[in-house]
């Protein structure tokens, strides 16, 4: 990267750390940058500062948010007899996008991974049980991602959940095996949570 002035360096390196974003994007980025006005690039420095500062997990769901509860546990008009187990906050904006699913939501924050020494202990789990434990529950949608991992913290989670006498179902695997739910495109996520079957 030479030509370029230690300033731009630095910020073409940091836009190269960004998913999905290359050198080439990188550079396009920090020329953008470079060319807005003050207040632009004021806004956007601003915006990643604040969203540090500002988000934290639900303490019920562990989705993001800003306060203690997230939007959709303070919100009274949702279903709280349906929990839907999900792997990260991004799957519930997924899902949220398609308008279709009324309950609530918890958030593992990852998946088993024996090897990557993720165990149970590092997941929301306890959270989930005692939330199972102590709430209104009837139904546990599993919508864990279809792949190796995502399966096998399904069946996990399945074992856990049934002997509480709760109705579990995961979701329908019309979803291509291994495609992230953040991927997929509305119509087949609304079919896969309709399509849902006890497990
Ligand atoms: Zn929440």
């Amino acid at each position: 990267m030479s030509g370029y002035t230690e300033s731009m360096r630095n910020l073409i390196e940091e836009f190269a750390k960004m998913p999905g974003i290359g050198p080439k994007t990188a550079e396009r980025l920090a020329f953008y940058i470079l060319k807005t006005n003050r207040e632009t690039a004021g806004a956007l420095a601003r915006a990643i500062v604040r969203i540090k500062e500002a988000t934290r997990f639900c303490a019920v769901c562990n989705n993001l948010s800003e306060q203690d509860r997230c939007d959709i546990c303070r919100d009274q008009k949702r279903d709280t007899s349906v929990i839907c187990v999900v792997e990260n906050p991004e799957d519930i904006a997924s899902i949220e996008k398609t308008g279709s699913f009324q309950g609530i939501y918890h958030v593992l924050l990852g998946t088993l991974s024996p090897l990557n020494g993720v165990g149970p202990d590092d997941l929301k789990i306890k959270d989930l049980i005692a939330r199972l434990r102590n709430g209104a529950a009837k139904e546990v949608i599993i919508a864990t991602n279809p792949d190796t991992e995502g399966e096998a913290t399904a069946l996990y989670l399945i074992r856990l959940i049934k002997p509480l006498g709760i109705k579990v179902t995961r979701i329908a695997s019309g979803i291509p095996m291994g495609t992230n739910l953040e991927y997929i495109d509305q119509a087949s996520l609304i079919k896969s949570i309709e399509g849902r079957h006890q497990v």
